[in-house]
């Protein structure tokens, strides 16, 4: 990777506080299977980085 390619890079706290929006939304996944953002004993994700992204939980990903 190339200095340039290299500052085309965030670092992952920027992805947190984009994530962080999320707080309190409540969703149901690409497994069916929902999430409810920053609660306590809430469902991990496991998102799915493709053309078209796909997001399910923990246990469906792995
Ligand atoms: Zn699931």
């Amino acid at each position: 990777m190339t200095k340039i390619q290299s500052q085309q890079y965030q670092p992952v706290d920027k992805l947190i506080k984009q994530l962080s929006r999320l707080a309190g939304q409540k969703f149901i996944l690409s497994c069916g299977h929902h999430v409810t953002f920053n609660q306590y004993l809430a469902n991990d994700i496991v998102i799915y980085n493709d053309k078209d992204l796909r997001v399910v939980c923990l246990d469906c990903g792995s």
